[in-house]
């Protein structure tokens, strides 16, 4: 179980949630260490001495779009660097699905702002760019750009405004149907690897500010997915994670192909080993997809189907678009599967008029379902969003305690799940060596992390697989030792 105050250590990063996003992101960016420029040519002698520094927040297309950015940046001249100290130009990508994620980027403005004496510049990019627009330079008046995650592609011009000391602003009307452009990627991980497939969100939950940020949905051609699929496989990725706000709303622009079609296309990619997607809205959850993971070895048997509340009163005021029921039967689907499929979630505790029944929904349906993981957050108030109309608020205290017998009942349902793998045998993907615990980190299909001993003879290797027999179990993690 996760809450928002309790983030967890994934893969090396931290965790934090978010609304539909499970797994999401607080990096302090280290990639200078290892940019990984795929498609890029011909980088510009133009800003040879420039430096920047990145901080992304947020959830995982966040973490991918900076991904982005820094290629954008190593294309044009700039420099990475670890440090704002070191920087010439500083700049957030930033989060804006709660309150408390807005404001920590104001707080990092300011914190740094004698920065400015320097001659140091400060970027906004990212959801609080799109959602204040200029009102981030009224706000932060040391700020030179702002830039929301449409307009990345006009980087290069912002770079060139702002070195003028002009300010430069890259806002769209977010009816735009650009997007993905893929070819200044800078991966950080040489062996998993994001692709957005999907960007937008049409579905409008009242409580959720992603539709007035990231625009309406538009999806990628199959075609060019699956060629940077293969372009990945051919550098070497075994693991790819496919991205959107709601990834399995995903039309193919050609007609091609269904999303279930779509994963089981990319799973067959020569060279992928895995495949996960996220985040899928229950809505379009269809069956094909369950049958997809029953079929392609190389896709996951993980699926993270945020519910938000067990109580159909209460989806309706949230204008989830389906009902508990419905939600249940998706749930039996992946029941029934032949594959063990794990099922993660995302829940709301204290939205408006939640009642005490309402919550109670919501604990049993955790009793049925039976989640490995559930991120679970009180409900933050969102600009433009029509949960702000809504009477009813539910105070913070209860809202925190609401939230504490939520973590309590998952803890328990969890630290009884991960106890039935002891015993177990499963593949990982290794991630690295925790040297403080002399142990190696590997992941599950699942998604579960698995730490493993291995003798010093076998020691596996970042990015390779090894087979581990889980000898116990946390409520988050479990424990193993490398079978030869
Ligand atoms: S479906 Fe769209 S509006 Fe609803 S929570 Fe997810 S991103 Fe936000």
């Amino acid at each position: 179980m996760n809450s928002s105050s309790q983030p967890e250590i994934e893969g090396g990063v931290l965790i934090q949630g978010n609304q539909d996003t499970a797994v999401s992101y607080s990096v302090k960016e280290k990639q200078a260490k290892a940019l990984y420029l795929p498609y890029m040519s011909g980088v510009s002698e133009r800003n040879p001495q420039k430096t920047f520094y990145l901080e992304t927040f947020g959830c995982q297309m966040n973490v991918h779009d900076s991904e982005k950015v820094v290629g954008r940046l190593v294309q044009e001249g700039y420099r990475q660097v670890e440090t704002v100290e070191q920087a010439d130009l500083i700049l957030y990508n930033t989060c804006s699905i709660r309150d408390k994620a807005e404001q920590k980027v104001f707080h990092r403005l300011a914190d740094y702002k004698k920065l400015q004496a320097q001659g140091k510049k400060f970027g906004v990019l990212g959801c609080v760019a799109q959602q204040e627009g200029e009102k981030v330079f009224e706000r932060a008046p040391h700020v030179s750009m702002v830039c929301g995650s449409a307009s990345y592609r006009n980087l290069p011009e912002m770079l060139v405004q702002i070195e003028a000391g002009k300010r430069a602003t890259g806002l769209d009307d977010r009816q735009t149907d650009e997007c993905f452009e893929t070819e200044f990627t800078a991966r950080t991980n040489p062996h998993r690897g994001y692709i957005t497939i999907i960007e937008g969100c049409d579905k409008f939950c009242a409580y959720c500010v992603v539709p007035f940020t990231r625009g309406k949905e538009r999806s990628r051609t199959s075609s060019s997915v699956l060629t940077e699929a293969r372009q990945m496989a051919d550098l070497g990725y075994t693991d790819i994670q496919l991205l959107g706000q709601n990834v399995n709303s995903y039309r193919d622009p050609e007609g091609k192909k269904t999303f279930a079609e779509l994963l089981a296309a990319v799973g067959e990619v020569l060279g992928i080993k895995r495949v996960r997607f996220t985040t899928s809205h229950p809505r379009d959850f269809g069956r094909d997809i369950v049958e997809a993971i029953d079929t392609v070895p190389t896709l996951c048997d993980h699926v993270h189907l945020p519910v938000q509340s067990g109580s159909t009163r209460l989806l309706d005021a949230m204008q989830r678009l389906y009902t508990r029921e419905q939600y249940l039967e998706r749930i039996a689907w992946m029941k029934a599967a032949k594959r063990q499929i794990s099922i993660t979630t995302d829940v709301i505790v204290g939205f408006p008029g939640e009642t005490e029944a309402d919550f109670a929904e919501t604990l049993s349906l955790l009793d049925e379902v039976e989640y490995d993981g559930v991120f679970s957050f009180k409900y933050s108030a969102r600009p433009n969003t029509p949960a702000l109309s809504l009477h009813d608020a539910i105070p913070e205290e209860e809202q925190s305690r609401r939230l504490e017998v939520l973590m309590s009942r998952q803890k328990d349902i969890q630290v009884a799940r991960y106890r039935k793998y002891i015993g177990t045998t499963t593949e990982v993907m290794v991630e690295g060596f925790n040297e403080a615990r002399r142990q190696w980190i590997g992941r599950t299909s699942q998604n579960k992390t698995l730490n493993f001993t291995a003798s010093s003879e076998v020691a596996p290797k970042p990015g390779s697989y090894a087979q581990v027999r889980v000898t116990g179990s946390f409520p988050n993690s479990l424990l193993g030792e490398m079978v030869v």
